[in-house]
């Protein structure tokens, strides 16, 4: 009996596998397809600064909808474009299309601030420099209104290979910010060592203030850090009033967050209000 229920539950575990495996192996296959199916699209959202009633820039938020697999979050797909070789490709197709779109909208007058780009530790070593200076003479962007966002994870490996990059990139007038500082195991120190502009608070310790007295410290350390180290600081995830106020009381002035905007297509609605 209970040999017979052990070897059950090892058949239901062996099929659950099969079916994650199945699962994972189709997510695989339709990334594969994505982009000559032209399934790939941008969403913005605006970062304001309340300190001078401005839009001081756009993050650049890519969205998949598949045939089969419907809306696709890429928290999820990118590690996978990651593992299977296809970052760069889809990460080239988001400068493009990203920097065309700025540069329309700086045509068009439309004061949003810098573009910011995710970029993947990935595609440091698959010459990042180049994508770049592509997307920005096929759109005739000038790199002052681009800024690009790297996790810490990028400094694991081969940090010296890495700060020329970025070097390189900061050279040409691009800028580069530290996403969801906070979350990473990297030490400190390449803070002062690298042409980092700006950082921004993770999400995670947003959503716990004012409430929660340890993430209260951290934000207003992690503000007073940025702040010593004459750092920009940006905070992520802000959906309400008190956030806001606290981030505003602390010295954080620059706001992203479903509280100013959502990410859309197109942000001229959201300007307009
Ligand atoms: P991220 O770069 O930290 O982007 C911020 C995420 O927080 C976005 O999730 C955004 O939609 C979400 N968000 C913004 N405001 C709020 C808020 O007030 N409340 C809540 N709950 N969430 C908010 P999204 O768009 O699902 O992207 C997830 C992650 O996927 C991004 O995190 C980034 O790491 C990655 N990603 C997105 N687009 C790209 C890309 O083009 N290239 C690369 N390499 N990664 C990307
Ligand atoms: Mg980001
Ligand atoms: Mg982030
Ligand atoms: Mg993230």
């Amino acid at each position: 009996e209970a040999k017979s229920q052990g070897r059950n539950t090892y058949q239901s575990f062996k099929k659950e596998m099969n079916h994650a495996a199945a699962q994972k192996l189709a997510l695989e296959n339709h990334l594969r397809a994505a982009l000559v199916n032209d399934e790939f699209t941008i969403n913005y959202q605006l970062q304001y600064d309340n300190k001078n009633n401005c839009y001081k820039g756009l993050e650049a938020l890519i969205r998949w909808k598949n045939p089969i697999l419907g809306n696709v979050s890429p928290a999820e797909f990118i590690p996978v474009a990651e593992d299977i070789g296809l970052i760069v490709d889809i990460e080239r197709w988001v400068f493009n299309k990203a920097c065309l779109q700025r540069r329309i909208w700086l045509e068009q007058g439309v004061a949003c601030g810098k573009l910011s780009v995710n970029v993947s530790a990935k595609h440091f070593s698959k010459n990042l420099f180049q994508s770049i200076t592509d997307a920005l003479s096929i759109s005739g962007l000038p790199a002052k209104y681009l800024e690009i966002e790297i996790t810490e994870s990028c400094f694991i490996t081969r940090f010296d290979f890495v700060s020329d990059v970025m070097k390189q990139l900061t050279d040409i007038g691009i800028t580069i910010s530290l996403d969801d500082f906070g979350t990473g195991y990297s030490s400190l120190s390449y803070l002062s060592q690298l042409p980092i502009n700006a950082i921004k608070i993770d999400a995670s310790f947003v959503a716990n203030i004012p409430g929660k007295e340890r993430d209260c410290r951290l934000v207003t350390g992690i503000i007073s850090m940025a702040q010593s180290l004459g750092l920009d600081i940006v905070a992520e995830g802000v959906e309400d009033i008190e956030q806001e106020q606290f981030l505003k009381d602390n010295g954080c002035h620059v706001i992203q967050g479903y509280l100013y905007s959502k990410p859309c297509r197109d942000i001229c609605t959201q300007l307009a209000r």
